[in-house]
């Protein structure tokens, strides 16, 4: 039996994870389940489920989370805060943790887990833009094994030979990373301008957590994406074409030196990559429907416009600044999105924001995730001042 954390269970990948944990109750056992703050829907997931430990981010949610469970006759231990987090990742009875919190507060957690040794899913495309080359040594000295669950980067891995680290002796000549485009592929600069939180966070083929939605609206996803594949593939954004792919069947594909282009196919369900590396390295259903690939009948591409786009043209950018840019791309885009999700930023004041912030920041060398921190803090009091400023 394979014991699992579902790190922010109550999300949307959370709740993927655990629809495929439930058609394998003789595979899986839930260990923990951990929420921010939406305690109904972890007490549901608690009845169901069954966890030895729930974490809630403050003490208030778990304190209410507690009573509700001792009414209910549940005997989970309730636990908060980050410690609660970092305890529940590298606890000693988990074999595998899906780390699916959104954003930076998932960063120590997620490392938690990878210098336990875990076998670790990750979803939480964030800290691995934070840490990129403290993460992977960090799996490195562990012998933690870690598995994209990103749509793309789960399917990139599926079409590379196992031992991909060398893309010249895997015969690997670039990455094709599928986006969808988003809801505005076709919207021009000022259409963009009148674009409100609803309107972005209503994916055309996904459905994700507000903050993810955002940003494949302003193809920041992909962006991170990039930074994600250059760490994880061991590579750079000159073997990666991204390629705009709006109907989200093809997830990516891995182009080698004979011409064979290896695409992953399928329905764009999370639960596919989700149980794919659950299972992995055997197949295990996840409740996915047949793809009804007539139905599809045709594939499209197109160029990604970074003009319009300009996220992915900055996250490009902080990649080949290195040192701490991508701490500071990904703590801007935080606070920007927060900002545009409140009605406090526009839509196209995103990139501009963010610029500003990889502009006017002081880069360092990131050698340890205490400085990590320390950008990721002093880029999101930049980025709130930009806010705060583009408000007046
Ligand atoms: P979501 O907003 O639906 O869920 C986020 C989860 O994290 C929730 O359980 C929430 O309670 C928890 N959480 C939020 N803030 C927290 C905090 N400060 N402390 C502790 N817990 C906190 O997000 P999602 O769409 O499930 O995405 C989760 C991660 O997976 C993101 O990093 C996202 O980029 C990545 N991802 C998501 C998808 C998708 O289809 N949703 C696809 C690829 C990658
Ligand atoms: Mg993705």
């Amino acid at each position: 039996m394979e014991s699992v954390t579902v790190l922010g269970s109550t999300g949307s990948i959370g709740e993927s994870t655990l629809d495929v944990i439930a058609r394998h109750p003789d595979r899986y056992s839930v260990f923990a389940l951990t929420a921010n703050t939406q305690v109904d829907k972890l007490v549901e997931q608690c009845q169901a489920f069954k966890p030895k430990c729930v974490v809630m981010r403050d003490e208030l949610s778990a304190s209410l989370l507690a009573k509700r469970l001792k009414a209910l006759a549940l005997s989970a231990d309730v636990l908060s805060g980050e410690a609660g987090l970092i305890e529940v990742a590298s606890a000693s009875e988990v074999n595998t943790v899906m780390a699916a919190i959104v954003g930076a507060a998932g960063l120590l957690p997620a490392l938690a887990a990878v210098e336990a040794g875990k076998k670790v899913l990750l979803a939480n495309k964030e800290s691995l833009v934070m840490t990129g080359s403290l993460f992977l040594s960090a799996v490195k000295k562990s012998g933690a094994v870690l598995l994209p669950i990103d749509s793309e980067h789960n399917a990139i891995f599926q079409c590379m030979p196992l031992d991909h680290s060398d893309f010249d002796k895997a015969g690997v000549r670039r990455i094709l990373l599928t986006a969808s485009g988003g809801p505005f592929r076709q919207f021009s600069v000022q259409e963009m301008e009148h674009i409100t939180p609803t309107q972005a966070c209503a994916h055309p083929n996904w459905s994700m957590g507000k903050k993810i939605s955002v940003d494949s609206a302003t193809l920041m996803n992909k962006g991170l994406e990039l930074i994600e594949a250059c760490w994880l593939f061991n590579t750079t954004p000159a073997h990666i074409e991204v390629v705009i792919h709006p109907q989200s069947v093809i997830h990516s594909m891995v182009d080698y030196i004979d011409g064979s282009v290896i695409a992953q196919l399928g329905n764009p369900d999370m639960r596919t990559p989700i149980a794919h590396a659950l299972g992995w390295p055997e197949r295990i259903d996840s409740g996915v429907s047949l793809l009804d690939i007539v139905a599809v009948a045709k594939l499209d591409f197109e160029p990604p416009d970074e003009t319009r786009f300009p996220c992915l043209r900055l996250a490009r950018e902080s990649f080949a600044a290195g040192k701490t840019a991508m701490v500071l791309l990904n703590a801007a885009n935080e606070v920007a999105v927060a900002a545009f999700l409140q009605g406090r930023l526009s839509f196209n004041q995103i990139p501009v924001v963010i610029d500003q912030v990889l502009q006017t920041a002081e880069l360092t060398e990131p050698e340890s995730v205490a400085v990590v921190q320390e950008a990721d803090r002093q880029a999101r009091a930049v980025a709130l001042g930009l806010v705060d400023k583009a408000l007046r």
